[in-house]
């Protein structure tokens, strides 16, 4: 037991248990965190009161752990942060939770208020609220202790308010030690109710979309992460069921309708984006995932529905024909119940048109995920992989890089919402491990978090944190010896390796080694598919090193059109100019051989 627990109370009670209580109250089950000045102890009772606290190696892990937590319960996952550095570290995945719209809070311990405020040169001084203020979705300072369920409930409803997101809550270290009243204390002790009501989409909007979908000769759905946090797979995959409308899933809305689903475009995707002449939009926003719904990747007439809960993002870059404000879960019950007035079927040309495309790509590039090459590609690796998860449809997949996440992504399917987690809106790396570190916590199932090796290099300690909690995590790291690719060369001559080389012969198991878990180099699409069934199977921390040729992936992966090129010297060669080739075709990958 501890002292805090077994110190004589006097009727009182202090900050820190005070605010373990409000987050229990408000249903608090996990927090991540690091610890230190001044937070330390308000972690050991939150442990002791029955919070699972897991403390991480990095703030902006835990940060990231947090969100992926929000991602998968639709409640705010919480994360701890110590003052200043600690604080600024763990910003920055609070602001990645925004972008996202994931709900997700920071509490951080901040230094003594009127040293910070006169600039008296405190210990990790810092005025924390004011830094947080550009970068959460709100933020709030806690300075009395009776203020604590006040602020506790306005950083949650405000986390998953509209589009959920970050949300800072500051509480100075003098906070910690206020004491107040027990019985007064638990008298103002709420919880917060009612946050994610159904909130249904005008009627007069709804019967307009139904009507464009009915006149529509090849309408098309796009899924996104929006609708997989709104738990709408039901209602989803009852509208694709009754109109055979095709589907295009965003990255993480991958698995809300199986990807085996036979109206899934992911084979087909910039034909189909083409073609399509009335797009719903559930959950997706038009920004640079989407090419912001314009340009030479779609039919120039087409007309967009979109379901979004925040009416701001209607026209964020084109006009929407018909914006629906409202719940997505809601919102597609409505046009579920509106199909029994208006006859919605995609027609069968375009379907067939669809079709007959997926059918030419999939014999294109499936011969590459089944090759037996070696050293491997990210393909026969990714394929070896998805071999192995087609037989174990709830692992968890988190993934981050940029050929491994674009390969990945194409190449392994999905059959589950919500089990793939990646580096999403901002395209952020070393999201991967804390990702598997919050799936696994928050669900108990096994993960398989596949990184590439540059990748994997930002959260390379957190494979101590899945080892020390014994969580059910394989470790994937697929090895080309750099970012983007290992054969890049200095342009100049000061032998150093490039800024893109990293260490191609790093046996990276062995830092999963280091600390209790089963490492496994692979080097065959045989064997790595060997070491993840066995991996898998032991329900234990395990880390899979996989060999991949140096030669292996395409500068910036499949979003290379978003690099700026040189027009002059050497890298205005075609070296750089095949990289881009095709962005939109999800399928299409390494055009130029390996050399
Ligand atoms: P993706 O990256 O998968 O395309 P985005 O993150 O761009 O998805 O878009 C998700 C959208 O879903 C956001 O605009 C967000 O406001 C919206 N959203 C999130 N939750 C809900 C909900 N419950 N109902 C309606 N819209 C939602
Ligand atoms: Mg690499």
């Amino acid at each position: 037991m501890s002292n805090q627990t077994a110190a004589p109370n006097q009727g009182l009670t202090d900050g820190m248990h005070f605010l373990a209580d409000t987050l229990i109250a408000n249903g608090v089950k996990n927090m991540y965190g690091v610890v230190g000045i001044p937070v330390t102890d308000f972690a050991r009772i939150a442990q002791a009161k029955g919070i699972k606290y897991v403390g991480m190696r990095h703030e902006a892990d835990a940060g990231n752990a947090a969100a992926a937590e929000g991602f998968l319960t639709g409640r705010p996952g919480v994360f701890l942060t110590v003052s200043a550095p600690g604080f600024l570290n763990g910003l920055a995945s609070l602001k990645e939770a925004t972008e996202n719209g994931w709900p997700c809070i920071q509490l951080a311990g901040s230094s003594v208020r009127h040293t910070v405020d006169l600039h008296e040169g405190e210990y990790e001084g810092l005025d924390q609220r004011a830094y947080a203020v550009p970068f959460a979705k709100d933020s709030f300072r806690i300075d009395r202790i009776e203020d604590i369920p006040l602020g506790i409930e306005r950083a949650i409803r405000t986390a998953t308010t509209g589009r959920p997101g970050g949300v800072y809550v500051d509480m100075p270290d003098d906070l910690m030690g206020q004491t107040m009243d027990e019985d007064a204390a638990q008298k103002i002790l709420f919880t917060a109710e009612n946050l994610n009501p159904a909130q249904p989409a005008d009627q007069a909007m709804v019967e307009k979309a139904l009507t464009l979908l009915e006149n529509a000769k090849n309408p098309m759905i796009v899924v996104g992460k929006g609708a997989a946090y709104a738990r709408a797979e039901k209602e989803v995959a009852e509208f694709v069921d009754k109109t055979n409308i095709p589907f295009q899933p965003m990255s993480m809305a991958k698995g809300l309708i199986p990807d085996d689903d036979p109206h899934s475009t992911a084979s087909c995707r910039g034909l189909a984006l083409r073609t399509a002449d009335v797009i719903l939009l559930i959950g997706a926003r038009l920004n640079w995932m989407l090419g912001y719904g314009e340009g030479k990747k779609y039919n120039p007439d087409v007309k967009f529905i979109q379901i979004d809960i925040d009416g701001a993002e209607f026209g964020n870059a084109r006009h929407i024909d018909c914006p629906l404000l409202g719940d997505i879960k809601t919102v597609m019950g409505q046009l579920v119940d509106g199909l029994s007035s208006h006859k919605i079927q995609a027609s069968q040309e375009w379907i067939d048109l669809l079709a007959a495309d997926t059918k030419k790509n999939d014999e294109r590039f499936g011969g590459a995920e089944t090759a037996d090459t070696v050293p491997m590609t990210h393909q026969n690796a990714l394929g070896a992989i998805k071999r192995v998860l087609d037989k174990n449809h709830d692992v968890y997949v988190t993934n981050d890089g940029a050929n491994t996440l674009d390969d990945c992504r194409d190449i392994v399917d999905m059959y589950l919402p919500r089990h793939r987690l990646d580096c999403g809106t901002w395209g952020v790396m070393g999201v991967a491990m804390p990702y598997a570190i919050a799936a696994a916590v928050t669900t108990g199932k096994p993960v398989v978090s596949i990184s590439g090796d540059s990748a994997y290099g930002f959260a390379p300690l957190e494979v101590e944190t899945a080892c020390r909690f014994d969580l059910p995590i394989v470790t994937i790291v697929l090895n080309n010896g750099g970012i983007y690719r290992g054969d890049f060369e200095d342009l100049g001559d000061s032998g150093d390796p490039s800024p893109l080389t990293l260490d191609a012969c790093a046996h990276y198991e062995k830092v999963g080694e280091a600390f209790g878990a089963t490492g496994y180099f692979a080097t065959t699409p045989a064997e790595l598919e060997a070491d993840l069934t066995e991996a898998l199977a032991s329900g234990k921390p395990a880390f899979i090193n996989v060999q991949l040729s140096v030669h292996a992936g395409v500068e910036s992966g499949h979003i290379g059109d978003l690099n700026p090129k040189p027009v002059v010297g050497p890298l205005a060669t075609s070296e750089c100019e095949d990289l881009n080739e095709e962005v939109v075709d999800g399928k299409l990958v390494q055009e130029k051989p390996a050399r």
